[in-house]
């Protein structure tokens, strides 16, 4: 039965870095991927020094690269299912029913945002609608932002876009739910409330223009952030029963450890900031830990093996 040192389980900046790091340790490890990286819809990729305004996918092709020069393979499928048997080993199944063994998992399988279910905003996100104003707010400064949100978390949104912009109103779509001491805040900011149910956003080649409401009227823009949630992106950590935050998000240790031995959550799907870099870091944290632990466990069996023992001392 081939064993691998490790299975990573997702592809974006957090498994593929853990697989250099892994690689260049000389581990045997295999990387599986569905090529649904987050930020995959999104026009250019920021906060990461030297990839500046980097097209996503580009930034992917590099890493992969990067990780076959140091011997990982990588098998573009889905995980589906991930067990311990009883000799501690993972046992993880791919979409088409093939069973792989490792000593150590990664789960680095990222979340999803789900969009509202709102005509235009498909079409537009990733371009001109956008939901981290860190990711893509220099691109828009100064410009007439909208933030659209029916819960809470929009407030915060719309005080800190007036960081990138004077001109900031918030979509509430029907609901009306700020506090008197929210109204003031938006209203000292400047920061227009308009609450009126949103029927469409609209614009031309992904860029947006304007959002049109049930009544017929419309409000001009030349951006639109949200707020809407989101998911992880596979229920991996899940069945292993990992300690999860109020927005179901893995705890582990500043390790990336679970509370389940050899098994390891790195990236978005932890409790951390969504970046790339912060990603790829715990990625590197998570390479770094899992190399040190298996050269540990080689070292003890070297042990157990070589019994009596002869130390060597000059
Ligand atoms: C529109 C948008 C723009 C963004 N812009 C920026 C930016 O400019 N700068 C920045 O720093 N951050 C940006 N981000 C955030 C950034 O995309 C994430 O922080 C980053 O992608 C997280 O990396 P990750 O490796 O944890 O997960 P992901 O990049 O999401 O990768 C997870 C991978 O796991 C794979 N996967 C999931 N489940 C399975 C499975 N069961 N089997 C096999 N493979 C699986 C997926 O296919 C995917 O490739 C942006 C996000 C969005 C949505």
């Amino acid at each position: 039965m081939e064993v691998f040192d490790c299975i990573i389980v997702g592809g974006g900046p957090a498994g593929l870095n853990a697989a250099v790091v892994l690689g260049r340790c000389q581990r045997k490890v295999l990387l599986f991927d569905t090529a649904q990286y987050r930020n995959k819809y999104s026009h250019a990729m920021h906060n990461y020094l030297t990839r500046d305004d980097i097209d996503p996918a580009e930034f992917i092709k590099i890493s992969q690269h990067e990780i076959f020069k140091y011997g990982v393979e990588l098998a573009n499928k889905k995980v589906v299912n991930a067990r311990k048997n009883t000799e501690e080993i993972f046992v993880v199944k791919d979409e088409e029913g093939t069973i792989y063994h490792s000593k150590k998992l990664l789960i680095a399988t990222g979340l999803t945002d789900p969009l509202p279910k709102i005509e235009g905003f498909e079409e537009m996100y990733g371009k001109s609608v956008f939901h981290c104003p860190y990711c893509d707010g220099w691109e828009v400064r100064n410009k007439s932002i909208g933030v659209y949100a029916k819960n809470k978390n929009g407030f915060d949104l719309a005080i800190s876009l007036k960081g990138w912009s004077p001109d900031v109103a918030i979509f509430t779509d029907g609901v009306k739910k700020f506090k008197p001491h929210e109204k003031d805040e938006l209203a000292a900011n400047n920061i227009v409330i308009i609450t009126l149910p949103v029927l469409k956003i609209q614009g031309t080649n992904g860029m947006i223009e304007k959002i049109v409401f049930k009544n017929g009227s419309h409000y001009s823009l030349d951006a639109l952030f949200f707020v809407n949630g989101f998911d992880q992106q596979c229920n991996l950590a899940e069945t292993f029963n990992c300690e999860m935050s109020k927005q179901g998000k893995v705890l582990t240790n500043q390790y990336q450890q679970t509370k389940t031995p050899g098994l390891y959550v790195a990236g978005d799907a932890d409790k951390d900031m969504h970046f790339v870099v912060v990603a790829a870091a715990e990625g590197a944290k998570a390479g770094t830990i899992i190399n040190k632990e298996l050269q540990k466990e080689i070292s003890k069996q070297r042990v157990k093996a070589a019994k009596p023992l002869n130390p060597i001392e000059i």
